[in-house]
């Protein structure tokens, strides 16, 4: 495109709060046919609210409904511990969650911190914390390990999480991310499942919409996450995305390669992400583009930055490049 063809393409997509980094980005965005978006905080709006915590009896009891279990069906829903008589277990798996995630800045983590102090629960300073990406989280507590995250954070621990795996699927199956407890003792003494605690986020108003436009352009939709599964397909069910589409358990170092392996065969894609963990996708992706509130290191990988939170500006993007491109040529 001429300088000038450049200057009103980037001048309209700026009104509309889509800053373009340059004159070829402008060019590109026309020629994407596949977007890819990272799901949290992105297609949802990465306000993680607790909503379940389930609590495995010491027995190792099948976690289904009734027998040693004691669940609570909304946390949201209840007013603070059972009134007067013992500490229910699951107020004791929120508490050790809580206490251990305190160390962590991860929205899952806040999600069930908040949820734990709403309950009036008193939770405690972990100690020696360990941040686990794509897994967890490990920190000692009350002189205890505890450990909270995904199937494979307790695998990687030896701690069989089987008796909550119906918890677990009937949790993801609603969309919600759910996320093993677990007490290491200190010295030999072998894991003890504890529980399971499930945090959900909403999906934004207008995913859908952009989801189907994009469709409609003929742009194949894709999503990628390192959620597991089950909740990725419930999240895409609700926004579009084909499952055959959906790129689950990926972890942060791996985004860049999954988004390769889609461009391996000539695709042109947008990759669009909001976190710190999303930069290197950003970054091989054929057009990467930040959304709303996305940190400096996704803006600053990012050929696009959409300045508000809205994924329309994602169809927007490429119906600007094309508008121009096309009036100049
Ligand atoms: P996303 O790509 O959706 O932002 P992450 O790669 O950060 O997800 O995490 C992947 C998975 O690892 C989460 O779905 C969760 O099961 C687990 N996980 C990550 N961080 C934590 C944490 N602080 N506490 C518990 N589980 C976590
Ligand atoms: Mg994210």
């Amino acid at each position: 495109a001429t300088p000038a063809a450049t200057m009103v393409g980037t001048t309209i997509g700026a009104q509309h709060g889509v800053l373009f980094k340059g004159g070829d980005v402008l060019e590109r965005a026309k020629d994407v046919d596949t977007v890819v978006f990272d799901k949290t905080g992105t297609l949802t709006a990465g306000e993680m609210e607790l909503t379940d915590v389930v609590a495995v009896g010491d027995d190792g009891g099948t976690v289904a409904d009734g027998g040693t279990v004691a669940e609570r069906g909304d946390a949201a829903d209840e007013g603070s511990a059972a009134g007067g008589g013992a500490e229910a277990p699951e107020d004791e798996v929120l508490r050790l969650a809580a206490s251990a995630e305190r160390g962590s800045e991860h929205p899952l983590a806040r999600a069930i911190v908040e949820g734990a102090e709403s309950r009036g629960l008193d939770l405690a300073d972990p100690e020696e914390f360990e941040n686990v990406p794509g897994h967890g989280v490990r920190a000692t507590v009350d002189g205890d390990e505890v450990l909270v995250g995904n199937r494979k954070l307790l695998r990687d621990a030896g701690v069989d999480a089987a008796p909550a795996a119906e918890t677990m699927e009937r949790l993801e199956r609603e969309g919600k991310t759910a996320m093993l407890v677990a007490r290491l003792p200190a010295g030999d003494g072998d894991g003890e499942l504890l529980g399971v605690v499930a945090d959900a986020d909403t999906v934004k108003p207008s995913a859908e919409r952009a989801v189907g436009q994009l469709r409609e352009r003929g742009v194949d939709v894709m999503m990628i996450t390192g959620d597991n599964e089950r909740t990725a397909r419930a999240v895409a069910e609700r926004v579009g995305i084909d499952p055959d589409n959906v790129r689950a358990g990926v972890l942060p170092e791996d985004k860049s390669d999954a988004v390769e392996a889609i461009q391996a065969d000539g695709r042109r894609a947008m990759m669009v992400g909001d976190g710190v963990n999303d930069a290197p996708a950003l970054a091989v992706a054929y057009v990467g583009t930040a959304i709303g509130s996305g940190t400096d290191v996704a803006i600053e990988a990012a050929d696009v930055t959409l300045m508000r939170d809205d994924p329309l500006d994602v169809v927007k993007a490429i119906r600007v490049s094309d508008a121009t491109l096309q009036k100049i040529k």
